[in-house]
């Protein structure tokens, strides 16, 4: 089974497709990881060419690991989430060569397991079929405030708001695969919902499709 959960950063996909996917013993793919770890070692390289990046990545060998991602046997976990990090995924995000990469892998991940697989093009590009489609909104101060609060971070609230509004307007203005719930997706405003509420909600779409 396939199930597909999108939204903007910070409307709490992660995080709920991590516990669904505990629940119901399914893989839980974080695809934003995956974005975030090709932006690790190509910034840190200093590659930012389609032709350089394409040669990069036909030499990288990516694999999901519990808490993070591996690169060339190289374990990724808090190194995703720095500043830097928040300011050079939205580039290399937006390059069809690192999309069409993670594609490809993206779906050879989906089709051996049971998944849910959390991030912006999902429902609409990455598993056009999945079986449950999930898209998360939330007011963007709403979500400025969670992850202010998830990261211990309230005095950088606006900093952290303004982060939000730059990449909500990347993600869902760029050509390729961007940020939108697809036509089936279930959308879901969780402004004023807390977690639980959010999981019962998406656990009762998984009901009915099981
Ligand atoms: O979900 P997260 O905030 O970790 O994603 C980081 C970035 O990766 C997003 O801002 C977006 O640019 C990119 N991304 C994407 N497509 C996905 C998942 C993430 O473009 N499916």
């Amino acid at each position: 089974m396939q199930i597909a959960i999108d939204g903007p950063a910070g409307s709490g996909k992660t995080s709920v497709a991590q516990a669904l996917a505990k629940e119901l013993q399914f893989t839980h793919l974080d695809t934003g990881a995956m974005f975030r770890a090709l932006s690790v070692v190509l910034s840190e390289e200093e590659i930012r060419e389609e032709k350089d990046i394409e040669k990069r990545l036909s030499r990288t060998n990516l694999q999901m690991i519990p808490d993070g991602v591996s690169i060339d046997g190289r374990h990724l976990t808090d190194e995703l989430r720095t500043e830097t990090i928040d300011q050079e995924v939205s580039y290399y995000s937006q390059l069809k060569v690192v999309r069409d990469w993670l594609l490809a892998k993206q779906r050879e991940l989906a089709s051996e397991l049971d998944v849910v697989m959390d991030g912006r093009d999902i429902g609409t590009v990455v598993l056009p079929k999945a079986e449950v489609k999930v898209f998360l909104t939330a007011s963007k101060e709403i979500r400025a405030l969670r992850r202010a609060l998830q990261t211990n971070r309230m005095d950088e609230y606006s900093e952290i708001l303004a982060d939000i509004e730059r990449r909500d307007h990347i993600d869902s203005k760029r050509a390729l695969a961007p940020l939108r719930a697809a036509d089936d997706a279930y959308v879901l405003d969780t402004t004023e919902l807390n977690f639980d509420e959010v999981l019962e909600k998406i656990r009762h779409l998984v009901e009915e499709k099981r």
